[in-house]
């Protein structure tokens, strides 16, 4: 056994995490989880921590849950992986048959990958080949993706391509494939000038101008259902996803939608598109669809869209894309558990009802002077600290102030990572109505010590 301290020492010296300063890290108390239990990470020394975070909002049910646990450990005792280029197993037909059976209407095809990255990224590949089997190289050559200011889709080069976070996606623009974008639909900061009582959604108008404006070359537009996630947890205006979905069909492009944080019953039904029953042409899905244990990612498509792709072997129609891990059966095994635990509709059913929870505890907050809004939907949820609330102008970015109100939730017990200066809330879906009081009233007093009352 190694001890504690050189573990520390190994992290310091050699892992490079992700999204992270490395030197900000270094100079900082890590964080070295050794045991899971629930809803809570157990430290080296002992502490419980709420991850307030769902382990970057994949565990939807906590950790060592009995039925997922027993579920990979059987599978274990067979076999942990088998490549699905020539082969199959149970699990990943189980899998692709349930997942068609929860998804919206239509989506019968499954193509497996391991993140959610991987999943828009053969979403964005699908949909172009689609353009070219069905219009041509000349159509297909002018092809172009389109998306949202403020999207968040991943880290790969066509997940970035589409993505439109700026602190995220700048540096590497000159990597990056052209795509458009359109107007984000972030009410609070409305980038049309819009205020709630004068506007009709005219971030949708814009999207279906912009469609307009390409004349067709347009063969897939690419959106996260109900919330702009990684941006700050802007959550959308109802009626703006039919509207996109329905100038995507005028139009033709392809609707591609980004379920991968609002999935699996995050937002209060199992898909947010759910909410306003749009049914998309690609639908992605990773992080919850394991209930957080194992990275198990999808695409589903339409039989239109899949069908496209048939032919001869010497057409060469078929999708040429796949990765080594592709159906992991291990994987399959936790997916099928914690959508078997799903499956009742009790604890999705559940959703509104502790996001109500949330957000009650939560009001308190809103009067606070450095608190210029509150976002959620279900148990997605960001507060949006300002240096002032009249003009809505952000702290310094070198203040780090999200960090630092983050940090110190520690010692009151609480995981929590911020967006800038957004802190998000996205609690297990098991928490209790206990633990989503105990969150808000936390995040209350760090704000508080930091800012002020
Ligand atoms: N799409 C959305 C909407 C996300 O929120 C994320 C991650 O936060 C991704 C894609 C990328 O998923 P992954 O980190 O599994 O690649």
């Amino acid at each position: 056994m190694y001890s504690p301290e050189d573990i520390r020492r190994w992290d310091a010296d050699h892992v490079w995490h992700p999204f992270t300063q490395m030197q900000e890290y270094l100079a900082s108390e890590p964080l070295v989880v050794v045991r899971g239990e629930g809803n809570y990470l157990i430290d080296d020394k002992g502490r419980r921590l709420f991850d307030g975070t769902s382990a970057l909002w994949c565990n939807l049910l906590g950790h060592r849950v009995p039925e997922i646990d027993a579920a990979i450990a059987e599978q274990l005792g067979r076999f942990a992986h088998t490549t699905l280029l020539g082969t199959t197993h149970p699990g990943v037909a189980t899998l692709a048959r349930r997942l068609v059976e929860i998804a919206p209407e239509g989506l019968n095809h499954v193509f497996f990958s391991d993140s959610g990255a991987t999943a828009v990224e053969a979403a964005l590949k699908i949909a172009f080949q689609y353009r070219l089997l069905t219009q041509g190289k000349g159509a297909a050559e002018h092809a172009v993706y389109l998306s949202l200011d403020n999207a968040y889709h991943g880290d790969t080069l066509g997940a970035a391509a589409v993505g439109g976070v700026e602190l995220f996606h700048d540096i590497f623009k000159p990597i990056l494939l052209p795509s458009l974008k359109t107007p984000s639909p972030y009410c609070y900061r409305c980038p049309l000038g819009k205020r709630p009582g004068d506007c009709s959604i005219d971030c949708a108008d814009e999207l279906e101008q912009a469609l307009v404006r390409e004349g067709g070359r347009v063969c897939a537009v690419i959106l996260e259902p109900g919330v702009q996630a990684a941006a700050g947890m802007l959550t959308l205006p109802e009626g703006f996803l039919s509207r996109a979905a329905d100038a995507c069909r005028r139009h033709g492009a392809l609707l591609i939608l980004d379920e991968v944080a609002t999935g699996f019953g995050r937002t209060g039904t199992m898909f947010a598109c759910q909410r306003e029953g749009v049914k998309p042409d690609l639908l992605c899905v990773a992080k919850g669809l394991t209930g957080g244990y194992l990275p198990v990612a999808a695409t589903l498509a339409t039989d239109r869209i899949y069908e496209t792709f048939l032919g001869r072997y010497d057409e060469y129609r078929h999708f040429f894309h796949g990765h080594t891990y592709t159906g992991n059966a291990l994987g399959c095994a936790a997916a099928l558990a914690t959508l078997g635990l799903l499956s009742n509709g009790e604890i999705v059913g559940d959703v509104g009802r502790k996001a109500r929870v949330l957000h009650d505890a939560l009001s308190p907050l809103a009067a606070h002077p450095h608190v210029g809004d509150i976002r959620q939907a279900g148990l997605m949820c960001g507060v949006e600290l300002v240096a002032d609330r009249a003009t809505k102008v952000s702290f310094a970015p070198g203040q780090r102030t999200g960090y630092h109100i983050c940090l110190s939730l520690r010692a009151r017990g609480i995981f929590l990572r911020p967006l800038g200066d957004v802190i998000v809330l996205m609690p297990p879906l098991s928490s209790t109505d206990a633990e989503l009081e105990h969150l808000a009233a936390s995040v209350r007093a760090a704000i508080v010590e930091r800012l002020g009352a």
